[in-house]
């Protein structure tokens, strides 16, 4: 894929000039250009590099620099076109606001060797940027990670430790007793053993080594057992409805990574709502892509926290004090995406959320 041109700037003032240049540049790179009293709207429009003359910059010098700044710490290249005595009448604004000048009569050669060099500092402190984003993501990742940890490992071991020294104390207890302790044991460290399984299924997603073998599945009987399965392991006063719209149909899907993701969606759709209220669980193949949608009338979630919910370890503000670890929706998002899906949702804050899954749809065959 060759990389966009770059978007120059021209504002100057002269109409011949700013036309000579204008045939030239554009030759190479996407400009969009101004007189006078028509900069402001221009100066708000992402651009690369601005081109200015001394006579205009006199005029927009504030404007100018205060795109710089707000852009920062990207580097807004500005390069001025002077004749020689105006740089001696130069205030120390104005100087403040160019990086780099050509003086008139203009070298072709010379203007494009300067505009090149200050593009190439702009895509540098870009990719600096970049990077920077990059590892703010990865820090912002383990300060998730630390929160989430040591909540949901000190729990089920905290628990442990203490059934396990009770049981050893050699004090009295009854063998009810000890069947309880026992078995609440076991529930925590089934607790630990699964958030350690989440962990290692997103981080084996995340190196694309999760496997991926589809395999025929009857797409109504399957989404249909796997509701009464789901309804089995809750509040038996908040079911999910299932209800199917369409043909009865065999198609490819990698069997594990469907299941992962109808259950994590629809046991978060149980989780997230009071049990007076229904969760739909809908499903509509049609000839080319089926989709899943799950709906719940429930906390809903903030529009600031949509975009960065299938982050791993993230956790809306509106949790409260329902459990969860915040690696459910990173662990569907990957599972989706392995089947060339797409995952959408749309959420208000305690009207409820609604998942919508699609994937494409390969017919193993019409029964
Ligand atoms: P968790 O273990 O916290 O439930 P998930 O990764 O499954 O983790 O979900 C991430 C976050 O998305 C949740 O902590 C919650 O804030 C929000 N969320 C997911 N599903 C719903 C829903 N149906 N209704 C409201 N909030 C939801």
């Amino acid at each position: 894929m060759t990389p966009d041109p770059a978007r120059i700037l021209l504002v100057v003032n002269h109409t011949e000039n700013r036309r000579l240049l204008l045939e030239h540049l554009r030759q190479y790179y996407q400009v969009s250009m101004g007189g006078n009293g028509q900069i402001e709207p221009l100066l708000d429009q992402p651009f690369d590099l601005c081109i200015v003359d001394g006579v205009l910059l006199k005029q927009y010098w504030q404007a100018i620099q205060l795109r710089k700044q707000q852009v920062q710490p990207v580097f807004l290249p500005v390069l001025l076109i002077t004749h020689h005595p105006d740089v001696t009448l130069m205030t120390q604004n104005l100087w403040g606001t160019i990086d780099e000048l050509i003086t008139k009569p203009i070298e072709k050669a010379e203007l494009q060797v300067r505009i090149e060099m200050l593009l190439r500092s702009r895509r540098f402190s870009l990719q600096l940027e970049a990077a920077l984003n990059r590892e703010r993501e990865a820090n912002e990742l383990k300060s998730r990670f630390i929160s989430m940890a040591s909540h949901e490992f000190r729990n089920p071991l905290n628990l442990i430790l203490g059934f396990a020294r009770l049981l050893g104390s050699g004090r009295n207890v009854t063998p009810e007793q000890r069947i309880d302790f026992s078995q609440r044991i076991i529930n925590a460290g089934n607790r630990m053993v699964t958030l350690l399984d989440d962990i290692l299924i997103t981080i084996r997603a995340e190196n694309d080594q999760a496997a991926f073998n589809p395999v025929a599945i009857a797409l109504e009987p399957y989404c249909r057992q796997l509701t009464e399965e789901v309804n089995l392991s809750v509040d038996p006063t908040h079911p999910v409805n299932f209800v199917y719209e369409g043909d009865q149909i065999s198609a490819q899907f990698d069997e594990p990574l469907l299941r992962q993701f109808l259950t994590n969606l629809l046991s978060n759709a149980l989780k997230y709502s009071p049990a007076d209220r229904p969760v739909q669980f809908r499903v509509r193949p049609q000839p080319d892509r089926v989709t899943f949608q799950i709906q719940d009338q429930g906390i809903g979630i903030a529009a600031a926290d949509q975009p960065k919910l299938f982050n791993a370890f993230y956790r809306a503000e509106n949790v409260g004090n329902v459990p969860g670890t915040g690696l459910g929706l990173a662990i569907v998002k990957q599972a989706v995406e392995r089947h060339g899906g797409t995952i959408e949702l749309e959420s208000a804050l305690d009207m409820g959320t609604t998942f919508t899954v699609t994937l494409p749809l390969t017919i193993a065959d019409a029964s």
